[in-house]
């Protein structure tokens, strides 16, 4: 089965969801697919036993074959290609631009001159490990890199179908997340009382029912702001499935990086409701 835990926007406690609904199953594979800014391993701590640099494949073009067609130009959908035809007084050039490719391989594909080759472009690092019970996969994307969805995607390979898969999506709703929680069984929302943490939240929905994802809603620090996200919930029979109250110990625990179940052990029976609950959400 696989979990993922997503929100709409950053600092609504998601990793902090996923981290402590790890520790309370056993038989899990934690991958944290939030690449651009990785926290789980801060509070899961696994021991890493293994490092791959994750590349994507980026087009190279041999000038002696190349006539300046403008053919890969015309479909990189990124713009990522541009093409200076030849004229009587210069030679023609084709310029990749590196960081605007997305590795689809089209243009090697369509070139009609046989004339591009494919070279691997380092976008950053997988990092596999464990702690106790749990296998965990983290992806690291460089600084100043901006193409995460193909390391999200490289992350996600490491599925594994015998075990409970958790993965911790990025905030927002864009290209990253689509690719963290696409093929996921049920989606977790965390989400906030307030205004913003509802305006996010509505976006994230429509997100997940365009993916035909289901999902459903924990509320962190819900005692505190307004009753505007339960009274959503309520009104679009989407099951709130966990609340969290706003606790100056979990908020402390959290600075030191302490996992919540590890030091207050009621909560690791909230998170196992979580999972019974998530269970009889999904639609098989
Ligand atoms: S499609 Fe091939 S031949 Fe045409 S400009 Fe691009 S690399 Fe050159
Ligand atoms: S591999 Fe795809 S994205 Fe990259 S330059 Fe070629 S067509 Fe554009």
């Amino acid at each position: 089965m696989i979990i993922s835990v997503a929100s709409g926007k950053g600092g609504t406690g998601k990793t902090t969801v996923a981290v402590n609904l790890a520790l309370s199953l056993n038989n899990v594979r934690f991958l944290d697919c939030d690449v651009e800014e990785p926290n789980a391993h801060i509070f899961l701590k696994p021991r890493m036993n293994g490092k791959k640099s994750a590349t994507i494949p980026v087009p190279e073009v041999d000038e002696a074959k190349c006539t300046y067609c403008g053919k890969c130009r015309e479909v990189c959908a990124y713009h990522a290609i541009a093409v200076l035809p030849e004229s009587d007084s210069a030679k023609g050039n084709v310029l990749i631009f590196q960081h605007l490719c997305h590795g689809c391989g089209a243009c090697r594909l369509l070139c009609p001159q046989g004339a591009i080759k494919e070279v691997n472009r380092a976008i950053g690092v997988i990092e596999i490990g464990d702690k106790d019970a749990i296998q965990f996969i983290h992806g690291r994307l460089n600084v100043g890199e901006a193409m995460s969805p193909p390391l999200i995607r490289q992350v996600k390979a490491y599925t594994n179908n015998t075990k409970t898969v958790i993965i911790d999506a990025p905030p927002g709703t864009s290209c990253p997340v689509i690719t963290a929680v696409k093929g996921s069984d049920f989606c977790v929302l965390v989400t906030e009382p307030t205004p913003f943490g509802l305006n996010d939240l509505v976006s994230a929905i429509d997100v997940l029912k365009r993916l035909e994802i289901p999902f459903g809603v924990v509320i962190n620090r819900s005692d505190l702001g307004d009753g505007n996200v339960d009274q959503f919930c309520q009104d679009n029979n989407i099951p709130v499935l966990l609340r969290i109250p706003f606790d100056k110990e979990i908020a402390l625990l959290y600075s030191c990086g302490i996992p919540l179940v590890q030091k207050k052990t009621e909560y690791k029976e909230a998170f196992r409701m979580l999972f019974e609950e998530i269970k009889s959400n999904i639609v098989r």
